[in-house]
This record gives structure tokens, sequence and C-alpha cells, in this order.
């Protein structure tokens, strides 16, 4: 309908402009015909969509939305093109290429490259593969240098957590950014009027206003920032460098509790210098304010010292690109 091709882009146009030429024409570029797509295996389900391995023009990602109401469609597919508008304006080496996305409901797909390789989230809790210090750090630098890309366009992710971060021969490929409030597609009328629940792996990534802002029927409208994405990386250092998440086998109810109150997952126990645990805790920063910003990061992982590279057989070193130099 005519609410859903007003972009929140064409607020910037001509205010007697209805249909900015400009954006209309570039909102088509990116409309996939869904009959295009070829559909394979599914790869995995989430909790807004399921994502198929696919092609079009070569090998792709296709996630599927769920789109649970049919009520609704006009603010959903607003939403949705939101969601378009913000993807198309990516262009990274450590995020998932954005190739188009089918915008006709109630077939509402998102097309991006297929990633190769697995994800932190596999790596980390499914294969217990170790990190080095070393490895850590290039792999947070990358995760940096994507993240920081983002806030400078003004995007924010809300979903930053190792099941959204691949490693491609070693390359760090960031997934699903700014996809969270779809949300509104996929819960926002539900008929159990369920809000979003609670997915085990999800708390620990959300900052303490977060936390404190959780309230059941209501995730929609969470305070997410720039420093809350800072927040989650905190989360992916911790796990990259444990091995598992903090607050590790406590209840839901335990966690919202102390990230509220600003009780941290303790780091006694965490073998690693005072540099890299300063970069935990300040990601963790209970005042948003007080937690750094990417470029920040960026140029404090740099200076962390590098143990010398033990090139032994069984650690092959393609993550060394630039720990060599
Ligand atoms: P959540 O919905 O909570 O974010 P999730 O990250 O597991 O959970 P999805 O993002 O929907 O869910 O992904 C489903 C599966 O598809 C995951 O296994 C994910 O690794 C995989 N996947 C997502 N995007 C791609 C991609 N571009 N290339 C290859 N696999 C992908």
């Amino acid at each position: 309908g005519a609410r859903g091709d007003s972009l929140d882009l064409a607020a910037h146009d001509a205010p007697d402009a209805r249909w900015p030429r400009q954006n209309s024409l570039s909102m088509k570029e990116w409309d996939i015909p869904y009959d295009e797509l070829k559909l394979f295996e599914m790869i995995g389900t989430g909790r807004f969509g399921t994502v198929y391995r696919g092609s079009w023009h070569g090998a792709v990602a296709v996630k599927l939305l769920h789109v649970h109401s049919l009520t609704d469609h006009c603010l959903q597919l607003d939403t949705f093109k939101h969601e378009v508008a913000t993807f198309r304006k990516t262009r990274h080496e450590n995020l998932v290429l954005f190739m188009g996305a089918c915008m006709k409901p109630p077939r509402l797909a998102i097309v991006t490259s297929l990633c190769k390789g697995m994800t932190l989230y596999t790596h980390i809790h499914l294969r217990k593969d170790k990190f080095t210090a070393n490895k850590s750090v290039i792999v947070a630098q990358q995760i940096s240098q994507g993240m920081g890309y983002l806030h400078a366009r003004g995007i924010i992710h809300k979903d930053l957590k190792t099941k959204n971060i691949f490693l491609e021969n070693g390359k760090v490929v960031i997934t699903d950014f700014g996809l969270f409030s779809v949300t509104k597609l996929c819960f926002g009328t539900n008929a159990r009027g369920d809000s979003l629940g609670i997915p085990p792996g999800w708390l620990c990534y959300l900052a303490p206003e977060l936390v404190r802002a959780l309230r059941p029927h209501a995730s929609l409208h969470l305070p997410f920032s720039k420093d809350t994405d800072v927040y989650a990386f905190g989360t992916v250092w911790y796990e990259l460098l444990c091995g598992e998440y903090p607050f590790k086998g406590q209840p839901p109810e335990a966690i919202i509790w102390q990230v509220g109150k600003g009780v941290k997952q303790s780091l006694a126990n965490m073998q690693a210098s005072r540099d890299i645990k300063d970069i935990l805790m300040l990601c963790w920063s209970y005042r948003a304010n007080e937690r750094p910003d990417f470029p920040h990061l960026l140029s404090t992982l740099e200076k962390l010292p590098r143990k010398r590279l033990a090139r032994s057989p069984s650690h092959p070193v393609h993550l060394s690109r630039s720990a060599d130099s």
C-alpha cells in the first residue's frame, strides 16, 4: 500500500513528492522477485525467520521471515522496507553482502551472500575450538572494524552475538544486523500475545539498560544503542577468551538480577592479561557512556602486546595474516 512505499528516506525529499523518484527506483533495484529464487535445503531457523541455501545468480542465503499475522500488513511492510533500506547502505569486508529482498507479503525474504565456514558460536561452543589470545585479538579487531563501519553509518546491530559472526578462512563476516525490529513482523500480534521470550544465550549479550527494560510483551521497544552493541561485543570477547558464556549455567532470573544491579561475571579464574580483562570490563560498564566506541576498541586491540606465534602444524596460522605485520 501507499504507506508501505513511503520509506523513512522519503522524508528527506521534497515534501510534496509522494513517490520520490530516486528512492522508489533504488528500492526497486533491490527487489528480487520471489520466483527468481531457487531454494534448496534449510540451513537453520531462528527467532525471526528460516534460512535456506539458495541460488540467485550464484549461491546465496535466503532468510524467509516468519509472518504470523496477516493483519497489520502495512505496518509490517514498512518495518521490513526500513530494514532493507538499512541493509543496502552496507559495503564492508567484514559484513555479509546484502543482495536484495523479496518485498511482496506474505513472501518477505532477505537475500545475502552465503557465508562459508562456521560461526564463532559453532567454533567456540559446539566444536570447543580454542582461540589463542592472538587469534582472539585478530578476530576481535575485525569485528570492531565491521561494527565501527556500521555505527559510522548510523546502523545499530541490535543482535551482535557469536551466532551472527562467521569465520571464513580467518576472515570475520558479521550477519543479521539491524534485523531485530523485524520482530514486529513476527511477534507483534501473534495469537498467544507472546513476547520475545528469552532464548538461551541471548541474555548475556544484553546491557544493563536493556535488561532493566525487559517487560513481558514489550521487547520491541528495548533501548538499543551503539553502547548496547559494545556491551554485546564484550560478551563475544569473553566467549573468545574463555570458551563459554558469562553467567554460565545460571537461570535467566539470576542473570537478570545481577546484570540489572551491575554485577558482572567474575574474571578471577580467567587466564588473561590485565589489558585484556580491562577491555572486557570497559565494554561491560554499567553506565552506557563509559563504554568505549569501536574505533577506540580497535586502537586498544592493536596496541595489545602480541605473544610470539608458535607455528606448529597442529595450529595452522591462517588467522595470522595481520599478526605478521
Ligand atoms: P536468531 O534468530 O536468534 O538470531 P540464529 O542466528 O541461529 O538465531 P538465523 O540468523 O535465522 O538464526 O540463522 C539460522 C541459521 O542460518 C544459522 O545456523 C545461521 O548460522 C545460518 N545463516 C544465517 N545467515 C547465513 C548466511 N548468510 N550464510 C550461511 N548461513 C547463514
